[in-house]
Parts: C-alpha cells; sequence; structure tokens
C-alpha cells in the first residue's frame, strides 16, 4: 500500500484553487470562461520594482539570506510597520516568509499541539482551518452576521474562546467579504482576549492598504499595546503591489515566537528568494500612490460590480469596506432550477451552474463557512466584470 501521513486525511483542497482549475479545464476546452474565482491582483508589478529586482539580481545578490530575511528588507518593513501601523519592532521581531501563507504556516506549525483549537471568525479565507488542521489542530468557528457587516463581535467571540483556544485568527480587512473592524470592534475584542493569556493572536493584516471611502483598518497590536507579546502583525506585498508571484509576506511578534517560526522556516526553505526580497523592499519604500492608484481602480470596480448585482432581482449585495471582493448572497434563487436543469439548493449548485452554463467561475460562499454566498474577485479588468454581471443576471432571470 501507498501510506501517506495521517496529517492530510480529510484535508480537501482549497476550494478557490479548486473553481479556479474546473474554469482553466473548460478554458481549455475552449469555453469563453470569466474567472473570478481567485484573488489575484490583474495589474502588473510596478516596473520600479521589478528594476530592482534586477539590479539586486546583477549586483550578485544571489546567495543564501538569513533564514528570517536580508537586513535591508527587515529595515524596510520595521519602517512600514512603524509608518503606517504605529508599531515599532525590532529585527528580532521581525522575518520574512515565502509569502504571507508561510507566515501562518510557520507561527501554527511552531505552536500548535494536537487537540489545541484555532478560533477563526467565519466567513474565512481557506487557508486558517486546513493549515491548523494540518497540525492536529481543531477550527473553531465565529460568525459574523451580515447585519454586522461580517465584522466579528466580542460577544460571539467571547462564546468561542475556552481553554484550549491557542489562536485567534483576525482578518481585516476580510477576505472574503471585505469587511473592515473599527478601533472600537477592536478594544472589545482586546477586552475579551485579556482573559485568555495563553493565546496568541494572528493579525492578517495583507488587505490593510485595499480600503474604500476613507475607512481605515486599524491593528490590534497598536490598539492593545498590552497584547503586542502575544500578537503577530502579519502582512506582505502580494496584494498590495500587484507581487502574487514573487512570495513575499512579513510579520512581526515577540521575539521567542518569532525565533521558534525561524526555527520552522530554516528547516523548510533555507528563507526567501534574495531577487524578490530587494523586489519587495523598494516596493515597501516606494511611493504611496503606487498603492493608491490601484485601490482607486478597485474602488471603482467594486461599485460598478456591487450596483449590477443589486439591480438583480433574487441577488443581495453589501458595498464592502475593503479588499476586493463582492460576496452576494444568493438565498433568493435557491430552490429553483437553473436554465440548463439543475435544481440550485446550496451556494455551491448556484456556482457550478453559474459556471457550466455561462462560463462564469466564482467560489461559494460555503468554501469560506457562510452561506449561501458567491465571493467575486474585482480585481480583473472592467470589461471582464462587466460581462461577467451581465451573465450573472441572464443566469439568475433564467431561473425557474
Ligand atoms: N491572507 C489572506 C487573507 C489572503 O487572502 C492571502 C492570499 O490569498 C494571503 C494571506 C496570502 O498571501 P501571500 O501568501 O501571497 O502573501
Amino acid at each position: 500500500a501507498r501510506v501517506f501521513a495521517d496529517r492530510l486525511k480529510g484535508l480537501p483542497a482549497p476550494a478557490t484553487i479548486e473553481m479556479a482549475a474546473r474554469a482553466r479545464a473548460l478554458r481549455a476546452q475552449g469555453a469563453p470562461v470569466i474567472s473570478l474565482a481567485l484573488g489575484e491582483p490583474d495589474f502588473a508589478t510596478p516596473p520600479a520594482v521589478v528594476q530592482a529586482a534586477h539590479e539586486a539580481a546583477l549586483a550578485g545578490q544571489t546567495k543564501y539570506p538569513p533564514v528570517d530575511g536580508t537586513p535591508a528588507l527587515k529595515a524596510a518593513v520595521a519602517r512600514k510597520f512603524a509608518r503606517d501601523n504605529g508599531l515599532d519592532y525590532a529585527p528580532s521581531e521581525i522575518m520574512v516568509s515565502n509569502g504571507g501563507k508561510q507566515v501562518i504556516f510557520n507561527a501554527f506549525m511552531a505552536t500548535l499541539n494536537p487537540g489545541d483549537e484555532v478560533v477563526v471568525p467565519a466567513p474565512y479565507w481557506v487557508s486558517y482551518p486546513l493549515i491548523a488542521r494540518m497540525f492536529g489542530a481543531k477550527p473553531v468557528f465565529v460568525p459574523c452576521r451580515e447585519e454586522d457587516g461580517f465584522r466579528l463581535r466580542a460577544d460571539a467571540l467571547a462564546q468561542a474562546m475556552g481553554p484550549r483556544t491557542r489562536w485567534l485568527v483576525l482578518n481585516f480587512p476580510s477576505n472574503p467579504t471585505g469587511a473592515v473592524c473599527t478601533q472600537a470592534d477592536l478594544e472589545a475584542i482586546a477586552e475579551v482576549l485579556r482573559a485568555y493569556p495563553d493565546t496568541w493572536i494572528l493579525s492578517d493584516e495583507i488587505y490593510e492598504h485595499l480600503v474604500f471611502d476613507g475607512a481605515r483598518a486599524p491593528s490590534i497590536a497598536a490598539v492593545a499595546p498590552d497584547l503586542k507579546e502575544r500578537i503577530i502583525t502579519l502582512n506582505g506585498v502580494s496584494k498590495a503591489y500587484a507581487m502574487t508571484g514573487w512570495r513575499v509576506g512579513f510579520a512581526g511578534g515577540p521575539a521567542d515566537l518569532i525565533a521558534a517560526m525561524r526555527g520552522v522556516q530554516g528547516n523548510a526553505t533555507s528563507g526567501i528568494c534574495t531577487i524578490a526580497q530587494a523586489a519587495a523592499a523598494a516596493a515597501l519604500d516606494g511611493p504611496a500612490d503606487l498603492v493608491a492608484d490601484m485601490v482607486a481602480v478597485y474602488s471603482r470596480r467594486r461599485r460598478m460590480v456591487v450596483e449590477a448585482l443589486q439591480a438583480v432581482p433574487g441577488l443581495t449585495c453589501a458595498l464592502p469596506a475593503g479588499a476586493f471582493y463582492a460576496y452576494p448572497g444568493v438565498a433568493g434563487c435557491l430552490g429553483r432550477r437553473a436554465a440548463g436543469g439543475r435544481l440550485l439548493e446550496s451556494d455551491l449548485d448556484f456556482a457550478q451552474a453559474l459556471l457550466e452554463e455561462e462560463y462564469v467561475a466564482t467560489v461559494p460562499g460555503s468554501a469560506f463557512g457562510a452561506s449561501p454566498y458567491l465571493r467575486l474577485s474585482c480585481a480583473t479588468s472592467d470589461e471582464a466584470l462587466a460581462e461577467a454581471c451581465a451573465r450573472i443576471s441572464r443566469f439568475v432571470s433564467g431561473l425557474c
């Protein structure tokens, strides 16, 4: 028999990747697929950032890096945390990883024992519970309700916390809803956490800069400095600087936890591509309008998509405060039959029928632990978004 590790048992592939793969397969057969499944900026990496990578490579920055990041990038990260978040981190409190995703992997591997619990507000980014499960931990979900703007309420959090809670994950602006917690929300959350001194807090702020209409996304480590010794502040360049392929994320946190995470990473990867690190430093130190120009485009597209979806009878759609997704509700369409014959009993049925009949790839809310919704990425061209919305409208009006 071919033997695989127990830790992989029952571990599904993320639904986001699955839907993207199905869309790709249909496209390979010649179908005119529009994929709104993946959260990936359609912009090119800014040329000055690419130039910095080029120069680093030509200057011979091609040797093994320090495991936790080059001094130059760690210094740029420290400046970023001070400038944007009002957070002071020493070099021993910073590490660079292969994307924000590896920060989570390192942190969970360094701290979780089988049977531990990881509290995850839902809807959530698919990877938090999947990575927690890889280390034998149990995800515990806290519902964030649409009527609360999908923000985490302290009273709901309090019900999920317990003696085995090893981590609380916070992700605001949220993937998939775009929800942003206010300073007051975070103060109330911090108050709950003070009763659980053995719980670490992962604050995933990767969508920090992608906020609209004057919204601000505060960092919990700045809101509750007394908890900073338990907080990993996660960020990266993938989303804000259109650098998903460079694989650079980073974290600030207490020196002992960062050292443990460095130990994990040293055994896994020996550190991050030096050339990508030079590019990331250039992005972080680059002019702020690099990001502002992209944010203006995301904001306009999000408004266009939300307004188009709101006009479809049977769909509901709130205007997200951040990130680059729309998260429409499809409750009004369930129990009906798509033109192609499929009975829509769930958001998964909706997403599958929409892909098969109108060639629009989305991800069902069930993948993020909140149904019945769909997640649509607005990080694609205006034309593709307009066409996708027209197809969704046609799909819904064809339901019987
Ligand atoms: N956190 C959230 C909420 C995300 O949506 C993503 C990417 O989809 C990541 C972290 C990880 O990004 P990366 O590993 O590219 O830095």
